[in-house]
């Protein structure tokens, strides 16, 4: 261990000194005041916290929220007279540390969607872990209301675990990407499901024996079963969905511990995850059944015979284009993100913004990878939240566009989702750059989107493109303009 290691952990050692000392201090009688009271401040913090999250103009201060709150809330357990020494918890808490600050500094923004399917499991663990513990220390004398509460934990945490490992295992490509069915899987999954419920409804009555660890096993078997057959496409509403289910077992969590934060912490991410996962289905037109049992991208789809041919532009063309526009709109998509291309974006968007160009920037509700994937990074670059515009607000003004920019955008602007009823993707709104007197596509060559369907956009007259990294192509466009 260097010596910086060795200070940082001596420092952790003295704060837990000083917190004993100081917990030492208070009289018995006041604790569960001061435990209860730091509950309610750190639980109002959460609600705070996730009310300000819903504007990108107060997300930040919501987020310091939350993590202030969060950090009050496991301040506040600490204090519990139950906890007799702290030195497990203190390596747990290092452990944490370590894991969780791996994870901020290495994992790089794209692959946020796997950092966070393994947060969740990392999460439900917990959960499980404790609802284990605890049926296995009151194990035979655990009343229903408790045994209730420990069901449901493991339930959910077991679900949780598994599913959110494969949808991190999905994402990263250590498991194929597309849906992994076989003849009467839903019949399979159902049947797993109903017994797992049944033993639970049974233990509810007889809490003993080796049936809860049966239950515990079915739980993490069917969070394998239930996210194999979905895409990797869909994956961005099952871990919504997981971290709906990381949040109830939570909750139950506090009701088996009697704890009020847990309960209201996990209430409120167990209903956020599900309003959230209903909303990115409603933004892709489809039922959250379709997402779960679906199959997308299997068999029964058929693409559109593509009719055209690909036109390549220049970056020079593509200046001048713009230069002299009336109106552009940008269209950001995943290819933005992992070329980090967002500010690049941005210095283009203001030189033409200094000649007088009208600048708009349409944001899709599910480009990108996570939702609100494109307005953290178009914050991040400084682009004033004015300019954007969502779905409903920049179709209209679509056939007015003189040039429609599509930077690394694919199934957001694919024009079969409107137009062919057997498309894999049909019926998702679309941002319909098609209908712009002129479309360039940014992208670095034939690649097809999350979906791994073809898009005619890019065979249409009216469509040229822009090869090369969204990154580079942005900077020299920004050069070109100024020299037009
Ligand atoms: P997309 O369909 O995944 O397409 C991204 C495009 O970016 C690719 O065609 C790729 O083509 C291009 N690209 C990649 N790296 C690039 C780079 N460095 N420079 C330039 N271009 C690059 O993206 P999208 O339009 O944003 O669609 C998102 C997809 O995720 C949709 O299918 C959506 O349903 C799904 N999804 C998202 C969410 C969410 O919450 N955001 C939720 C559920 C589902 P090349 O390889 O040729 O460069």
């Amino acid at each position: 261990m260097c010596g910086t290691d060795e200070a940082i952990f001596a420092l952790i050692l003295f704060s837990f000194r000083v917190f004993s000392v100081f917990r030492g201090q208070i009289s018995f009688m006041q604790i569960p005041y001061l435990i209860e009271i730091i509950y309610l401040v750190a639980s109002v913090l959460f609600i705070y916290g996730l009310k300000a999250m819903s504007h990108p103009t107060t997300a930040r201060r919501g987020m310091n929220a939350a993590a202030v709150g969060m950090l009050m809330a496991i301040a506040g357990t600490l204090f519990h007279r139950e906890i007799v020494s702290y030195e497990w918890i203190i390596v747990g808490l290092v452990i944490g540390s370590l894991i969780g600050a791996a994870m901020s500094i290495w994992m790089p923004m794209t692959a946020m969607p796997q950092r966070t399917a393994l947060s969740h499991a990392f999460g439900a663990l917990a959960a499980t872990i404790v609802g284990i513990a605890e049926f296995y220390r009151y194990s035979g004398e655990l009343g229903s209301f408790k045994m209730t509460a420990i069901g449901f934990e493991v339930l959910f945490g077991g679900i949780t675990v598994t599913g959110s490992l494969i949808a991190f295992a999905k994402l990263q490509g250590l498991v194929r990407g597309t849906p992994v069915t076989y003849k009467g899987q839903n019949i399979v999954n159902i049947s797993l499901f109903v017994a797992a419920v049944g033993i639970f409804v049974y233990l509810i009555f007889f809490p003993v024996g080796i049936l809860f660890y049966v239950m515990v096993g079915m739980a993490f078997l069917f969070g394998v079963l239930l996210v194999l057959p979905i895409g990797a496409a869909d994956m961005p509403v099952v871990m919504s969905l997981m971290n709906s289910y990381a949040g109830l077992a939570s909750a139950a969590t506090g009701f088996a511990l009697n704890n009020k934060v847990l309960i209201i912490a996990g209430t409120l991410d167990g209903f956020s995850g599900l309003i959230l996962s209903i909303l990115m289905c409603r933004a892709m037109n489809r039922s959250i059944t379709n997402v779960l049992f679906g199959a997308f991208g299997s068999a029964g789809t058929e693409a559109t015979q593509i009719e055209g041919t690909m036109r390549e532009t220049s970056v020079d063309d593509v200046a001048v284009q713009l230069a002299y526009a009336r109106q552009v709109v940008f269209v950001p998509g995943y290819g933005m993100a992992t070329a980090q291309a967002q500010h690049a974006l941005r210095e283009l968007a203001d030189t033409l913004e200094k000649r007088g160009v009208s600048v708009k920037y349409a944001i899709h509700p599910v480009a990108g990878r996570m939702p609100g994937h494109m307005n953290v990074l178009l914050a991040e670059a400084n682009v004033p939240y004015s300019l954007l515009y969502e779905l409903e607000q920049v179709n209209p003004e679509m056939p007015t566009t003189d040039v429609a920019v599509v930077v690394g955008a694919n199934d957001t602007v694919n024009p079969d989702a409107r137009d062919n009823p057997k498309s894999a993707i049909a019926g998702m709104p679309i941002i319909e750059v098609d209908r712009a007197t002129q479309v360039i596509v940014l992208k670095r060559g034939q690649g097809k989107g999350f979906s791994g369907i073809e898009n005619p956009l890019f065979f249409k007259p009216n469509t040229a493109m822009l090869y090369g990294d969204a990154k580079d192509s942005l900077s020299k466009l920004a050069q070109a303009v100024q020299q037009a």
